[in-house]
């Protein structure tokens, strides 16, 4: 039994077949998932997949790539949304440098201000809510830990799709958040996370595929769905020298402390 900490099952990647992701979901032993937000409207939908499905759960955010669409102030539409029992965290929220406009002049750094402006609002709202955040970070490591340090005592974040090194991960622990790693642990040319991992307590991290991304060795290229926890719980399990009912029951622990309102 594992959960998929971090999927887009709002995506229109799974208009197509979304019962059988689910049955192959359930049939690979991946009991809970969360769909985290990415805009107002992926969240909205995210919510209303937790009312058709009772293994699915909702993240709600902006996502930063995306912050030049999003309205002012987020933060009165995201209030509204916490209050549904199945909302579990703020997400995905943080700062992302990996594509900036060019140039390095004006657009790059009124971008980097609306990313940093939608982040305080979010991380307010976590705040105020008493819901953990879940952290989107590219290229963009030491401003968005230094953007989130302030709120650390009130909220946690998972920074997800962890990459960094066993330093990095090291930084983030300190301040009582934690990461979780994708199917990018079986890539080939993945043994920097690999070691990341290998650097990481096993109580401190979370498992997730970020589908319908980085779908893990030997589906790598196509499209990604919750059931490949399997593939890269095994890898994860073989890196902590430690087995899948050991990685289970750890990982399943932190979930569920770190997002209250996930139903046992
Ligand atoms: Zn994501």
């Amino acid at each position: 039994m594992f959960y998929d900490t971090h999927a887009h099952l709002d995506y229109p990647d799974y208009a197509g077949d979304f019962a059988d992701v689910m049955a192959r979901a359930q049939a690979a032993g991946i009991t809970k998932m969360i769909s985290i937000g990415t805009s107002l409207d992926s969240s909205e939908r995210a919510l209303r997949l937790t009312e058709k499905f009772p293994a699915i759960y909702a993240a709600v955010g902006w996502h930063p790539s995306d912050a030049m669409k999003a309205p002012s102030d987020l933060r009165p539409a995201l209030r509204e949304m916490c209050k549904h029992p199945k909302v579990v965290a703020i997400g995905e929220i943080g700062l992302d440098y990996h594509r900036l406009p060019g140039g390095g002049g004006d657009d790059d750094a009124r971008y980097k201000q609306k990313q940093a402006d939608i982040f305080q609002q979010q991380l307010e709202v976590a705040t105020e809510t008493g819901l953990n955040c879940v952290i989107h970070q590219r290229d963009a490591f030491d401003d968005t830990l230094a953007q989130f340090k302030p709120f650390a005592g009130k909220v946690r974040g998972v920074f997800h799709c962890f990459g960094e090194s066993a330093d990095r991960m090291r930084r983030v622990l300190e301040i009582g958040s934690l990461v979780s790693f994708t199917g990018i642990v079986t890539f080939k040319n993945g043994q920097n996370v690999r070691d990341t991992v290998a650097a990481t307590p096993l109580d401190r991290f979370m498992l997730e595929t970020d589908c319908p991304y980085l779908a893990p060795v030997p589906y790598r290229g196509k499209r990604c769905e919750p059931a490949y926890v399997r593939e890269i719980s095994e890898t994860v399990a073989q890196v902590k020298k430690c087995s899948l009912e050991e990685l289970s029951a750890a990982t399943c622990k932190t979930a569920h402390a770190f997002f209250p309102k996930l139903v046992k």
